[in-house]
């Protein structure tokens, strides 16, 4: 859970606290059944007051154990998210129902973190931008080698195409 004091930013109109912090992925409530967190988080941002609200501005990155949705080969990537999230004081009228809301001098950004890093890690990984995958027909990591199966007579979109050109 990570806290921060604005007590000082909120006396102050235009105040702005630096942040950059190493977090370990159980302080953002981040468990590696979500994301295989590598090592620390890195964190660095501010939180400022704007008037009528603290802005929170952080930009994230770490590194990830990944699995390839191509060539199903394990690998270890970078995650990068920015995250730009307000805190109304309490009592604030016509804010959405999820906005994030503080009633102290400590305000909690653990949310708004976490749910920045868990978002902007891909749904489909892949090794490398122009992963070739797995054969399918013999399963062999096309990467590595063409297979010399004849990947192509099963591919009913390239069969289409081939009937297409013919006529
Ligand atoms: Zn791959
Ligand atoms: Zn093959």
């Amino acid at each position: 859970m990570i806290q921060i004091n604005v007590a000082q930013i909120k006396r102050r109109l235009v105040g702005e606290k630096p942040l950059a912090f190493n977090l370990a992925p159980s302080e953002l409530e981040i468990n590696p059944s979500e994301m295989a967190v590598v090592g620390d988080i890195r964190m660095e941002g501010s939180i400022s007051n704007t008037g009528d609200v603290l802005l929170l501005q952080a930009k994230l990155s770490c590194e990830v154990h990944r699995t390839c949705g191509r060539c199903l080969k394990e690998f270890t990537g970078t995650n990068e998210a920015e995250v730009v999230e307000k805190f109304y004081p309490a009592g604030t009228e016509n804010i959405e129902n999820d906005a994030f809301v503080y009633d102290s001098d400590v305000i909690d950004i653990t949310e708004p973190l976490r749910e920045g890093l868990l978002l902007a890690e891909p749904m489909q990984a892949l090794c490398k931008p122009d992963c070739k995958g797995l054969c399918p027909v013999c399963g062999a990591d096309l990467n590595e080698g063409d297979c010399g199966c004849d990947k192509v007579s099963i591919d009913p979109r390239l069969a289409a195409l081939k009937q297409f050109i013919k006529n």
